[in-house]
Order: structure tokens, then C-alpha cells, then sequence
């Protein structure tokens, strides 16, 4: 579904990412480690067209999006959720979710899909009138997915999504985006600095250090690699 050959980014002078390589097979949870810094948010980047790659090749459905814009990434479906979340604070729940369906016109699909999201996540339904800005940290990012979801996506890529929030909730999170792969069909981008709860529900892993790609391999080898749990399992 998605492969990335060779990607090299660059801000200004700083080299981000040096050929980094990656395949995301159809209805898989893939999952994207390493340390602060490493280049995972900017892959993310690369892929939906906020960065522009200096080499390389995105090949997306057998297409090349390395030099698409953004907006005709995210009409393809393959749908990114930021680190941080980034709710429209002063909307409330059921408007932020009507945002991401800006692109869609059948209204009986947005509604069984609102549906299906609140669903997912109830305490999004119980505060569906609450402005999201004064939601918590785990709720927001319930919402981010959320409204990924009403943009009709085939391809979700998650930043982070445990980042900032208490561990009761990310485990909810967690069980929920392996719901929807599993129900909805959605292959997965994950991009985790929590690399246990990552190595858990992806099937294959890839191990980012300074913008290369240092290892990969199925999630639970990976997990057993002695390398990988010194440096980021806490082993
Ligand atoms: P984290 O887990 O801390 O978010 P990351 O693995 O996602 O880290 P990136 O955010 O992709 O890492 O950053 C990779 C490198 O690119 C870092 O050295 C970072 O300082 C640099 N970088 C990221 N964004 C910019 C920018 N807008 N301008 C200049 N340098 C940047």
C-alpha cells in the first residue's frame, strides 16, 4: 500500500532524515521507533506532503506523492493525526468531527461514521456539546482520531498518540486503534516513543536513529532483540 524508497529531508541545513526506506503492507499496523529527535514526526511529515523530500520516492497505491500537495494526499485518504493533537479548541466535540468530514458529501455516511466514532470512544459522546479545548489530554487525542476517521481514510498515521496521557487511557487508545484496523479495514502508520505498547499491537517494526533506519523486523523479534530492549524498552 505504501512504500517509501530512499527519503532524504532537510530544514535549511539541518538533515532530518538520510534515505530512509519503509513498507506499510494493506490492513497492517506498522509501527515507526526511536529516541527524541530521531525523524519519525518528519517521515510523517514527508508522507502527507507538509514536507517536501530532497530525494526519494512515496509510492502510495502505486503512485509516487513524494512532490503532491497536501490536500490531494488527503483526498487519496491516507490521513494524518499530529503529534499534539491539534483540536480546534473552541469548536465543540461534534463540530470538530463535522470538520473532518469537510471533504465528504454523503451526509448518511458522515452520521453512521459520527456514530461509529462515538461508538469508539462513549466519552466523546457524553461531551459531545463540550468545547475540545477543555477536554483532557487522553480525550483530545480520542477526538484527533476520531475526526481522522470521518475523513474517510484508508491510510491513518498516528504521531504519538500516547504522549502526555494517563496510562489507563492510553491503553484504551491502544485497543482502539487495533479495533479499527480490524473492523474499518485501515492500514496503520504508528509512530511511538513508548516502544513496548508499539511493539504490541504492530505486526513489523522499523527502528529510527538520527534520520537512518537501524533496524527492522516483525514487531515480536524486535521485542526480543537484546539491542532494542537496552535502548528503548528499558531492559
Ligand atoms: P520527537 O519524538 O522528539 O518528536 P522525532 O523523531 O519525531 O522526535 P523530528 O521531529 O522528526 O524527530 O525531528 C528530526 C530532526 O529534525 C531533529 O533534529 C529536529 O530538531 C529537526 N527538525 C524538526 N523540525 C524542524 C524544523 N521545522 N526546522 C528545523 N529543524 C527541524
Amino acid at each position: 500500500m505504501l512504500e517509501v524508497e530512499n527519503l532524504h529531508v532537510s530544514y535549511g541545513a539541518i538533515k532530518a532524515l538520510h534515505g530512509v526506506s519503509l513498507k506499510v503492507p494493506p490492513g497492517s499496523i506498522v509501527t515507526l521507533i526511536g529516541a527524541n529527535g530521531a525523524g519519525k514526526s518528519t517521515t510523517l511529515r514527508a508522507l502527507s506532503g507538509l514536507v517536501k523530500p530532497t530525494e526519494g520516492v512515496i509510492r502510495y497505491d502505486g503512485h509516487d506523492i513524494a512532490r503532491m500537495p497536501a490536500n490531494r494526499i488527503v483526498s487519496r485518504g491516507l490521513c494524518h493525526v499530529p503529534e499534539g493533537r491539534m483540536v480546534f479548541a473552541n469548536l465543540t466535540v461534534r463540530e470538530n468531527l463535522k470538520m473532518g468530514a469537510y471533504l465528504q458529501k454523503d451526509r448518511k455516511w458522515i452520521a453512521e461514521q459520527t456514530d461509529y466514532v462515538f461508538g469508539l470512544f462513549p466519552r466523546l459522546k457524553e461531551r459531545e456539546n463540550q468545547a475540545a479545548g477543555t477536554l483532557s489530554g487522553g480525550e483530545q487525542q480520542m477526538l484527533a482520531i476520531g475526526r481522522a476517521m470521518l475523513s474517510k481514510p484508508r491510510f491513518l498515521m498516528l504521531d504519538e498518540p500516547s504522549l502526555g496521557i494517563a496510562p489507563l487511557l492510553v491503553k484504551t487508545i491502544f485497543e482502539r486503534i487495533v479495533e479499527i484496523n480490524r473492523e474499518q479495514g485501515l492500514t496503520i502508520l504508528l509512530v511511538e516513543q513508548n516502544a513496548n505498547l508499539a511493539l504490541e499491537v504492530s505486526t513489523y517494526g522499523y527502528v529510527l536513529e538520527t534520520g537512518r533506519i537501524l533496524l527492522e523486523g516483525p514487531s515480536a523479534e524486535l521485542k526480543a532483540n537484546p539491542q532494542v530492549q537496552e535502548a528503548y524498552l528499558g531492559a
